[in-house]
């Protein structure tokens, strides 16, 4: 039996792997099938605290699983198919190896940013396909620019994203708009936004040096149409990653899991969250490596006792 298990390897359970391997706790880190995280999807990290000349996100992922290492957290590949947390200890199955029995547990599998799974997507993602606008949106100085989506992510990263681009042009599949009011007035007083809407999505365009176009079928007459570009940033949404819990845990109507506000706590005693599982806010490494912090300081005040368990939640 196990003291503690961490799932996933993001900034949030990495970092919580730090504080608890330096607590003696001996964590369990199952890795998923994208180690490291959305981090590793990205290039350079010109924002994380502590790295004047920026950091590549694969190395500053593989510096903070190192430094867990090295206080003693154990990692595993894995895929966690079910958890069971009606008895003490908690069961989690996981595929390619025995099931974990663990005395507390701290959920940080993260979210995915949605794709479209159009040709020339994935594989320019990092050469001028990107899914995160704070991330990416300095590279792209004086530029011009294609954010894909209709809703309140697509409108705050258009807006965003002419801080830096020359231009900007919103490319949704419909006429109408799902983002709020306020959010679309936003971005239609922008004199740096323009619109290309009814228009959907159909292939991204590169050459060498990288994304040049995205080419769309106007959603009426069916015409092809290419908006040439140099980036083109997917704003469809994400979707937290907690398949497998099935309904085990209290969830937003989205997916995202609930904690008890200011804590990593959720509605079961000895299980925590922390990470862009239960973040559809802020989204950021940094944010998600403090509340990893967080989730492993309540697991340890858990352990020894000094948690009220079991609160209700309040909306
Ligand atoms: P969302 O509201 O689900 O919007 C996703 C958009 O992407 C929709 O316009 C959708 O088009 C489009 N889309 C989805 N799949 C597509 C596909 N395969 N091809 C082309 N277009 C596709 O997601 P979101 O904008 O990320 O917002 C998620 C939640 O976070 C919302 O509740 C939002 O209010 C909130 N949020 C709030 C703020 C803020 O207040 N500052 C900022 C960001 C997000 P259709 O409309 O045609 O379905």
């Amino acid at each position: 039996m196990h003291k503690a298990v961490i799932i996933g390897t993001g900034p949030a359970g990495l970092t919580a792997a730090i504080y608890l391997a330096r607590a003696n706790l001996e964590p369990i880190v199952i890795e998923g099938p994208e180690p490291g995280g959305q981090l590793t999807l990205t290039t350079e990290v010109e924002n994380f605290p502590g790295f004047p000349d920026g950091i590549m996100g694969r190395e500053l992922m593989n510096n903070m699983r190192k430094q867990a290492e090295r206080f003693g957290a154990e990692f595993h590949r894995g895929w966690v198919t079910s958890v069971d947390f009606t008895n003490r200890p908690f069961n989690l199955s996981v595929d390619g190896m025995s099931d974990l029995q663990t005395e507390s547990l701290i959920i940080s599998t993260g979210a995915s940013a949605k794709l479209l799974g159009i040709p020339g997507e994935k594989e320019n993602i990092g050469r001028g396909v990107s899914t995160c606008a704070t991330c990416d949106g300095f590279f792209f100085r004086g530029k011009e620019i294609v954010v894909i989506g209709g809703g309140d992510s697509a409108m705050e990263e258009a807006n965003f994203l002419t801080k830096f681009a020359a231009k900007v042009t919103v490319v949704h599949r419909r006429n109408e708009m799902r983002a709020s009011k306020i959010m679309q007035d936003r971005a239609r007083a922008n004199p740096k936004i323009e619109w290309a809407l009814n228009t959907i999505p159909v292939e991204v365009l590169a050459g060498e040096q990288g994304v040049t176009a995205l080419k769309g079928r106007d959603a009426s007459t069916g015409e092809e149409k290419v908006i040439q570009t140099d980036g083109i940033f997917v704003a469809i949404g994400h979707t937290p990653n907690t398949g497998f819990l099935g309904d085990k845990l209290e969830t937003d109507d989205t997916g995202y899991i609930l904690v008890k506000p200011g804590t990593s706590e959720t509605n079961i005693a000895g299980v925590f969250a922390c990470g862009d599982v239960q973040d559809h806010t802020y989204r950021q490494a940094i944010t998600a490596a403090g509340s990893g912090c967080m989730a492993a300081l309540d697991v340890e005040k858990f352990l020894e006792g000094n948690r009220v368990h079991d609160w209700s939640i309040t909306l």
